[in-house]
């Protein structure tokens, strides 16, 4: 398995055919693999960065690796803060890093999964996700 053209998943449509059963099997793979990624380490992987044009990633969110087919997140409100700038990695950009700005506070959805999530869980389900609709960091960021 390896990262693709970064070129080849910017602004990319994805139109998804496979079951959740060939889903998951893939996403077994890419798990494999992301828990091998050193500087940086992987805390997520979406399909189109390994030339899988599905609408899934795979991230560790709470501390455990999963898969999250079609992912969605819409901001919750703070009291506070509602979005802070973050310094962003992607195995997509080797070396580079990007100042984002993203919401401190999310709820997340997927296949079979709805929850809330703050700190680097949301970080890393909003980078994700973004993947899969076709955005990454270097549209939506600064170059640091
Ligand atoms: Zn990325």
């Amino acid at each position: 398995m390896r990262i693709i053209k970064a070129s080849k998943i910017e602004g990319v449509k994805i139109v998804g055919s496979a079951s959740e059963d060939e889903i998951h099997e893939k996403a077994l793979e890419m798990i494999a693999w992301a828990k091998k990624r050193r500087n940086p380490t992987a805390l997520g992987l979406a399909a189109c960065q390994v030339g899988i044009f599905e609408r899934f990633f795979v991230a560790k969110i709470k501390g455990t690796w999963g898969v999250f087919i079609n992912p969605v997140y819409k901001p919750l409100s703070c009291r506070y803060l509602s979005t802070q700038m973050c310094i962003e990695e992607c195995l997509s950009y080797r070396g580079e890093k990007y100042a984002v700005r993203r919401y401190v506070k999310i709820f997340a959805a997927a296949s079979g999964y709805r929850t809330v999530l703050n700190g680097i869980d949301a970080i890393v389900f909003q980078h994700e996700t973004d993947h899969c609709n076709g955005i990454t960091i270097k549209m939506i960021g600064v170059r640091r």
